[in-house]
């Protein structure tokens, strides 16, 4: 029978996230690259992803990670080659491994040929590929991304004699998505890397891609035509190809993202409920986190939420309240160095959390949140962060793959980035390979997760509705997909608790424990749990003989 699940096949997905630079490097120049990357497929593949997130990799001067691109069509030399990039496509392929890459394209590198020749030039083809004013606009140093690293997001060009457009950095020139030759290029840019197998694009800074700027003025409308066209182009290219977008925007304003019956981006990250979770974890409190989920419950049936714990960025609190904030600052980040720019934190999650409890708690909430989860890179084996590093670097720090030199990251005496080595989470202490061999690890307990998500896909497909439990520290979600349903629940506090729900379901009576080996049998429809602090169960509701297929396609 045709099913359209494999078609659909982000609905479901663990996605894992990684940055090439710090995640393997195979010719010991100390910088990540794709033939290392090759090389750890066996351990992705181990993990149980089903796709990766590659940060950008494009020729870049770096001077924001990789998102500064000079060339879309190709590899920077620092993490080899395109060849090394298509084998490394077939390989993770060979694995039944999808790959999503990130799309930059609200601004190039102020040193991408394009922007070179539009600012030395008036007449040049690429001058209205970007946004000038010949005067200085009034709101030139408002609207900064990165406010106290930033000032301005209108810059003076020497050379071209007028005021450009950044709303990043001042190296981070605007591309002006209203001139139909950019977005004709940007077609041209997915069309390449779709050719060349990529299963989709996490598309970066979505809102500001779809700003308008007339006369040096930000249009309070955005264009979402833009959004829509890159959607249409990307499936008539690849009929299962995902859009993945970054916009940390309020749960009425996704509605436009996603479109009207799914017309619009498939995938967001849901940074409104990434946000009230860390704030329900701080307080104890699952209700905040109950609200967030709520209000953002009503998506088209083809789209997906993309939820995670941390990303590469600072944890951005900006959707909160200040007193929440605050709240989540006092617990996560009392210091001020481990916050940035007054609106985040540049932790890691395991020294963020501070104990073990936690962060399995955290990682069992992940894989049981109504989505597909996305996983940092380091975060399976419980890495710490540097906070001697400037801004984000805190959190990209390689990957410790094992005890020998620089973590079996790298054989340079020094790698681009620094190694954490020293205290808790150096890698002589956090390593794969010690966790490999440890029954007990943490990397073992996240394997377990992914296992046991893949194996409850009523979590990614099906319907789901919070229960009530009578107590504000439980988070119980029941999810009901095709005659199958399961319950999860999560205690927020730091103490155990014993709840009681009513699953509510005519096969109710007797829920399976998919964790542990136990079998609640309940009364009058009334089951009674206890959990420990911060415990948390996964439970099939009847038997745990039912047909469950992995879709793989
Ligand atoms: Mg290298």
């Amino acid at each position: 029978m045709a099913d359209i699940i494999a078609d659909l096949w982000y609905k479901n997905a663990v996605i894992y996230s990684l940055d090439l630079e710090s995640f393997m490097d195979s010719n010991g120049d100390g910088v990540g690259d794709f033939e290392g990357l090759s090389r750890r497929l066996d351990y992705l593949e181990a993990l149980g992803v089903d796709a990766v997130w590659i940060a950008p990799f494009q020729p870049t001067p770096n001077r924001d990670n990789g998102y500064d691109v000079s060339d879309y069509y190709g590899v920077d030399p620092r993490h080899g080659s395109s060849g090394d990039f298509v084998e490394f496509m077939h390989q993770a392929g060979n694995r039944g491994i999808k790959v999503l890459i990130d799309l930059v394209v609200n601004h190039t590198s102020d040193q991408h040929r394009w922007f070179q020749s539009a600012r030395s030039d008036p007449q040049s083809e690429y001058r209205n590929w970007y946004i000038w004013s010949k005067k200085r606009p009034k709101r030139w140093n408002q609207g900064m991304v990165f406010p106290g690293v930033q000032t301005q997001t209108w810059t003076f060009d020497e050379e071209a004699r007028e005021w450009y457009f950044h709303r990043f950095y001042n190296f981070q020139p605007d591309l002006n998505m209203d001139n139909p030759d950019v977005r004709a290029e940007v077609r041209r840019v997915m069309g390449y890397w779709l050719q060349l197998g990529v299963a989709g694009f996490r598309l970066d800074a979505v809102p500001f891609l779809l700003e308008s700027v007339v006369d040096g003025e930000i249009q309070p409308e955005l264009d979402f035509e833009h959004l829509y066209d890159m959607r249409r182009f990307m499936q008539w290219r690849r009929g299962n190809g995902v859009l993945l977008g970054e916009a940390n925007v309020t749960p009425a304003d996704t509605k436009r993202y996603f479109g009207n019956h799914g017309t619009g981006i498939q995938m967001m990250f849901n940074f409104w409920v990434n946000q009230h979770l860390f704030y329900a974890l701080a307080t104890g409190d699952a209700r905040p986190l109950v609200a967030a989920l709520r209000q953002t419950q009503r998506i088209p049936g083809m789209s997906q939420w993309a939820h995670f714990l941390r990303n590469h960025d600072e944890l951005d609190l900006g959707r909160l309240d200040e007193e929440q904030r605050q709240a989540v600052f006092d617990r996560f980040a009392p210091e001020e160095r481990m916050q940035l720019y007054h609106r985040g934190i540049r932790r890691r999650l395991a020294p963020m959390l501070g104990n073990r409890a936690q962060l399995e708690f955290s990682h069992s909430l992940l894989f049981a949140l109504p989505g597909s989860p996305v996983l940092r890179y380091g975060d399976e084996i419980g890495m710490g962060d540097d906070l001697s590093l400037n801004e984000r670097d805190s959190v990209r720090t390689p990957m410790q793959w094992s005890e020998e030199l620089n973590a079996g990251f790298s054989v340079a005496d020094r790698p681009i980035t620094p190694v954490i080595d020293s205290g808790p989470f150096g890698y002589r202490a956090v390593n794969v390979e010690a966790q490999r061999r440890d029954p007990a690890s943490i990397l073992n307990f996240t394997r377990k997760m992914i296992r046991l998500r893949q194996e409850t896909p009523e979590v990614g497909w099906g319907d789901w509705s919070i229960l009530r439990t009578g107590s504000r520290h439980v988070l119980a979600i029941r999810y009901d997909w095709r005659g199958n349903s399961v319950v999860t629940l999560h205690n927020f506090a730091g103490a155990p608790c014993e709840v009681s729900l009513r699953v509510g379901a005519e096969n109710g009576q007797r829920l399976s424990n998919l964790l542990e080996d136990d079998i609640l049998v309940g009364s009058e429809g009334k089951h009674h749990v206890r959990l420990d602090a911060h415990g948390f169960a996964w439970f099939r509701i009847g038997g745990l003989n039912h047909v469950i297929r992995r879709e793989r396609a």
